[in-house]
């Protein structure tokens, strides 16, 4: 019978200090997350208090979703926090976005090269992110190094992160081509087209203020454009307001940015 009251005692002991510890490091998480953003994070800054909330709810349900893996590197809460916001900013201005294609990202120390090796030894490490594809699919694979960079340089319009998210999204419709079906209307596909190339001819001829690799192909630009446009959309809307208006209309922005 003692035995029977003890075991008893026990488990509601266990799960007493279980439920206090999970709602603890909840907590914790919310307070380090905020701290966390505010200093690294322009975008989460902009918002207001109520969006900020909203902004650390949605990169809850994205940790949920997707598992984030250090390659031979440990991770720390920062890098779980600018991976999930990497996420979460291009879709923000969406009711809710699940990224389906996705199952897990994995960290990376520094660059790699197409074999992902990353190692002193590997030659031609210039890769800085990609969206996985063949025995890769469903992963994205990050360099640390740049995922800070991105975030730490508030000038260069620049982010990796961002980046990579942005063509996982373009890929939803199962073609990574610079035209998301899910955020471009039927309507709005030929003028989005025409406005891409005309872009992607001046930064050919290096009249445009977007980096050259947009100037690769359809998919980079958008990719390349839409980091400009979540790093300083202030700017862009001034320099070229033609591409700041539909960056706007296609990620449902106009209320945040
Ligand atoms: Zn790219």
């Amino acid at each position: 019978m003692l035995y029977i009251i003890l075991s008893i005692l026990l488990a509601v002991f266990i799960l007493y200090a279980f439920t206090r510890s999970k709602k603890k490091s909840q907590d914790r998480a919310v307070n380090d997350w905020h701290t966390l953003l505010k200093k690294h994070v322009d975008f989460y800054k902009r918002l207001d208090k109520k969006q900020q909330a909203h902004f650390r709810k949605r990169m809850q349900l994205f940790l949920d979703e997707i598992y984030v893996e250090g390659v031979e590197i440990g991770l720390t809460e920062l890098d779980y926090v600018l991976v999930a916001a990497s996420a979460v900013i291009p879709v923000f201005g969406f009711g809710e976005w699940h990224y389906n294609n996705l199952s897990g990202v994995l960290i990376y120390p520094d660059s790699f090269n197409e074999d992902l090796k990353f190692h002193d030894s590997a030659a031609d490490k210039r890769i800085l992110g990609m969206v996985g594809t063949g025995q890769f699919e469903g992963q994205m694979i990050l360099s640390r190094k740049a995922l800070h960079h991105g975030f730490n340089n508030k000038t260069d319009k620049l982010n990796t992160g961002i980046h990579e998210f942005v063509h996982l999204i373009d890929k939803t419709d199962g073609l990574t081509d610079g035209l998301p079906e899910r955020l471009i209307p039927y309507e709005y596909a030929m003028p989005w087209l025409a406005l891409m190339h005309k872009e992607m001819e001046a930064i050919n001829k290096n009249e445009s203020d977007l980096r050259s690799y947009g100037g690769t192909n359809q998919q980079e630009f958008l990719a390349v454009a839409a980091e400009y446009f979540f790093e300083r959309p202030k700017l862009l809307k001034r320099k070229l307001p033609e591409l700041y208006k539909m960056l706007e209309d296609c990620f449902q922005s106009e209320t945040y940015t």
